[in-house]
């Protein structure tokens, strides 16, 4: 359609963010080209993120649930074992049939991939592989790699990122997480399961910070519980190798105590940033913010005209949901329409056992703002769904307006938390009250019903408690 370039947009990078953009894009009639320098489409969440990531804390709760919970339920299971080869190879084809449909798609919408790196040259201008390619509108979607802390050197064997805590080809005896967030308790849970000593270090006194308090401290008991080790409110001071294991010298953040630990694998956890090296941002003029994202308005737009950034390189959560929603916004602004992504209902959730969920705001930050709420709480131990599998720990906590019982924020804990958040998102969305929750007809006997029985419990007439 527009004659003078190769293409109307060419997306730079083809994760979640990126891919979507691009398919987005061609379905509203745009000519897209994607640039993809690894050797597989889908970023990082499909290859080194989410998707391997779930298949393995997926595969190590059946093992341990093998282990630990059929017995109770009656099913004898003698002699379980682990066949790690095996749970990797489950991972790996659940990697390639997700990054080849990505690949199908591309093909079915008229994308072409042009693989290799691409480095901005000027504004609807790109080398890819030093080859120029020329387009009316670039995006950004380089996403994010993970950082590690000052004096620690991954090698991705002994000192690891979540890329080489995917692929460990045995069950280390201990493993050292540094960073309590999202990315260490998923990981640090999978190889617990497997059968792993792990012991979490975190400079906070609290695990995974931006999720709910009570939520966050109930989770660490239980992951204490589980046996693992959390070091709360400690820093690490030094991280050495020596014949064949790891020595981390960790101190509490008062500093009167230090300790060494030892381990034979240590996860560095401490947070990802964003792609912007070497793709010719500086030349061009792109500006980056204070924390080296690259600078974006709400249209999307850089300082460059013509040049676009969404997903893990620019502000907000690291989420490929998130990513996702740009994607899709981004193009539909490059094709005249005006949509809106809505970045007070981006859910949050973590993959572990219990799960946890949250959507909207935690009682920290209403307690900030100064709006008055009201908490409704039901635990999963009164719901009888929960009960007959055997999983009641945790709760469905729902935030709401105190005047208007308007639904500010809902925080979960417990059974396939991951699915349920849905329903609160969807609630949100429409601006529901949590009344509204409690109005709708939920099926018995789901793990849902303590959705109801939560909205309930903000005008304290719930039913089972
Ligand atoms: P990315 O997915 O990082 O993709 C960027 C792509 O750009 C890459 O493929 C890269 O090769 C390519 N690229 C970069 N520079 C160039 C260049 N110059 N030329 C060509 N190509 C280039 N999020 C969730 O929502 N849920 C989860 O459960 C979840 N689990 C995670 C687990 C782990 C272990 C990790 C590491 C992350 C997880 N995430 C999760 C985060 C999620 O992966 C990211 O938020 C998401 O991938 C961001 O998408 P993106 O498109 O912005 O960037």
């Amino acid at each position: 359609p527009n004659a003078g370039t190769d293409y109307d947009l060419v997306v730079i990078g083809a994760g979640p963010g990126g891919y979507v953009a691009a398919i987005r894009a061609a379905q509203l009639g745009l000519k897209v080209a994607c640039v993809e320098k690894r050797t597989t489409l889908g970023g990082t969440c499909l290859n080194v993120g989410c998707i391997p990531s779930k298949a393995l804390l997926y595969a190590s709760e059946q093992y341990e649930a093998a282990h630990k919970y059929f017995a109770g339920l009656g099913v004898m299971v003698n002699d379980v074992q682990l066949d790690l080869a095996k749970m990797h190879s489950h991972k790996q084809s659940v990697i390639d049939s997700n990054v080849s449909g990505i690949e199908f798609l591309f093909k079915k919408n008229k994308i072409t991939w042009l693989k290799g790196s691409a480095v901005i040259k000027a504004p609807g201008k790109i080398l890819v592989d030093g080859q120029e390619v020329t387009a009316r509108s670039i995006v950004i979607a380089t996403g994010s790699q993970s950082t590690s802390l000052p004096g620690i050197e991954v090698d991705e064997k002994q000192i690891i990122t979540s890329t080489g805590a995917l692929q460990l080809e045995t069950v280390p005896k201990h493993m050292v997480v540094i960073g309590g967030g999202v990315i260490g308790v998923e990981l640090g849970s999978v190889w617990h399961r497997l059968g792993a000593r792990v012991t979490i270090v975190e400079y906070f006194d609290r695990l995974l910070p931006g999720f709910d308090k009570e939520v966050s401290t109930n989770f660490a008991k239980i992951l204490q519980k589980q046996g693992m080790v959390l070091k709360l409110a400690h820093k690490v001071e030094q991280v050495r190798k020596q014949d064949g294991s790891v020595q981390i010298t960790i101190s509490n953040v008062a500093g009167d105590k230090t300790e060494t630990l030892e381990a034979d694998v240590v996860l560095v956890s401490v947070g990802r940033r964003p792609v912007t090296q070497g793709l010719g941002l500086e030349a061009v003029g792109v500006a980056l913010d204070d924390r080296g994202r690259v600078q974006t308005n709400a249209q999307f737009q850089t300082n460059v005209s013509g040049i676009y950034a969404i997903g893990d390189v620019i502000a907000g959560p690291m989420l490929a949901h998130k990513a996702e929603e740009e994607g899709v916004a981004v193009a539909e602004i490059l094709a005249g329409q005006k949509p809106h992504v809505d970045y007070d209902l981006i859910p949050g959730v973590v993959y572990t056992e219990p799960e946890i969920a949250m959507v909207g705001k935690t009682e920290e930050t209403l307690k900030a703002d100064g709006i008055e709420y009201s908490v409704g709480k039901f635990p999963f131990s009164a719901n009888g769904r929960a009960r007959a599998m055997g999983k009641t720990e945790g709760f469905v906590k729902i935030l709401a307006d105190k005047r208007t019982n308007k639904v500010l924020g809902v925080h979960l804990m417990g059974p396939h938390c991951s699915e349920m958040i849905a329903e609160a998102a969807l609630a949100m969305a429409f601006g529901a009250s949590a009344e509204d929750i409690a109005l709708t007809c939920h099926a018995h006997p789901t793990l849902s019903e303590s959705m109801k029985e939560a909205a309930l419990a903000t005008q304290k007439k719930t039913i089972h408690m």
